[in-house]
């Protein structure tokens, strides 16, 4: 990857911004960045069936995407997490890793993926700046994980997740979206396999978004979710849940934490420090708003550098709150998961 375009100045020059505060006085400093909106499963929360992604040409190139990378530091944001879709089917990602962590020196790298094809990418990923990874495990057995994932291979997942910790990642965190139809039951036995092996578990609350829409009968709020888990926890501090972030997390009685994210239930507007962009370049202030506007016009028309910085403070500045509720108002309309990168 060496043609890629970036800002004008030298990486080192590059303003690296102090933050722009919304409306609501937060501060943004973590971007979801969706790097294709296409994947190699189906959970039944979130793929449509037959889904078959955008034309490529809709997609942000590597070099707008390292581009857009480069832009949001200026403004404050220091971590970029990349998504999807899955993320490791878009050809050559180590290479788009390789040069946002060049581009944008002190960036922090993530990804969350559902480690399918980790085993394969785990130690180039590290080696060419990654620093944290997310795997989605919404369930540790074979059977299960086929039907809810629609097709995934647990024992390929598993081994992604140990061929990433033999790369050196120790921060390794699974998320579960929890069905009560489908994997309520199994919450404990998923919590202890991660905490087993010393990552950490974290339960999602199904929100209506993708196919989850459909699926609200099964949402389980995040308090039942914590009474399956029993005697797993340990106590909780004494101002939880007030100490909390997008996920908040309670420690484990032998050693570790589980987290919960809770949008539904236990909204966490007011902590809320990322904003969210689309493989085809759009930016949404929240994963629940319907208005997004688009990167990619922007670069595509032509924009300077410093044009695409100021368009990304007028939209940091806009970031509004979400509405999500167990029946769905708020829910974006054709919001799909996939697109919009979790
Ligand atoms: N394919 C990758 C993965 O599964 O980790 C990254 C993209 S996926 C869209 C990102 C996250 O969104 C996953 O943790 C997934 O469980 C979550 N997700 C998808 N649909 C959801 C829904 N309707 N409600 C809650 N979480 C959802
Ligand atoms: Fe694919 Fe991730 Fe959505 Fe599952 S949650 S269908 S793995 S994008």
């Amino acid at each position: 990857m060496t043609s890629l375009h970036v800002l004008t100045q030298a990486p080192d020059e590059v303003a690296c911004g102090t933050g722009v505060t919304d409306g609501r006085g937060r501060a943004v400093r973590y971007l979801r960045m969706s790097v294709t909106d296409r994947c190699d499963m189906a959970c039944v929360y979130c793929m449509p069936v037959g889904y078959q992604g955008s034309p490529r040409a809709e997609l942000l190139s590597f070099e707008e995407m390292v581009r857009v990378a480069v832009a949001f530091r200026a403004v404050g944001v220091r971590t970029v997490r990349l998504t999807g879709g899955e993320p490791l089917v878009r050809r050559d990602l180590v290479s788009l890793v390789a040069a946002m962590s060049r581009a944008a020196p002190g960036m922090d790298l993530a990804l969350t993926t559902n480690a399918g094809l980790l085993e394969r990418f785990a130690g180039p990923l590290r080696e060419a700046g990654l620093t944290r990874i997310n795997v989605s495990v919404d369930s540790v057995r074979d059977d299960d994980f086929r039907r809810i994932t629609r097709g995934g291979e647990w024992r390929a997942v598993r081994a992604g997740i140990l061929a990433a910790r033999t790369a050196g990642f120790t921060e390794l965190k699974t998320n579960t979206v929890v069905l009560r139809h489908e994997n309520l039951s199994q919450v404990r036995e998923i919590a202890q396999w991660a905490l087993a092996h010393a990552l950490v578990p974290r339960f999602i609350e199904l929100m209506p978004l993708g196919e989850g829409a459909a699926l609200m009968a099964n949402h389980v709020p995040w308090a039942e979710v914590r009474d399956a888990l029993g005697d797993l926890l340990g106590e909780a501090p004494p101002d939880h849940p007030a100490d909390r972030g997008p996920a908040f997390y309670l420690p484990a009685r032998g050693g570790g934490r589980v987290g919960f994210i809770t949008a539904v239930s236990n909204q966490f507007c007011d902590v809320c420090d990322r904003i969210r962009m689309t493989a085809k370049g759009e930016l949404r202030a929240c994963l629940a708003s319907p208005d997004g506007l688009s990167l990619r016009d922007v670069m595509r028309a032509g924009a300077t550098d410093d044009e695409l910085v100021a368009v990304l403070r007028d939209v940091l500045a806009g970031k509004t709150a979400h509405r999500f509720t167990e029946s769905g108002f708020g829910q974006a309309p054709g919001v799909v998961m996939t697109g919009i990168g979790g």
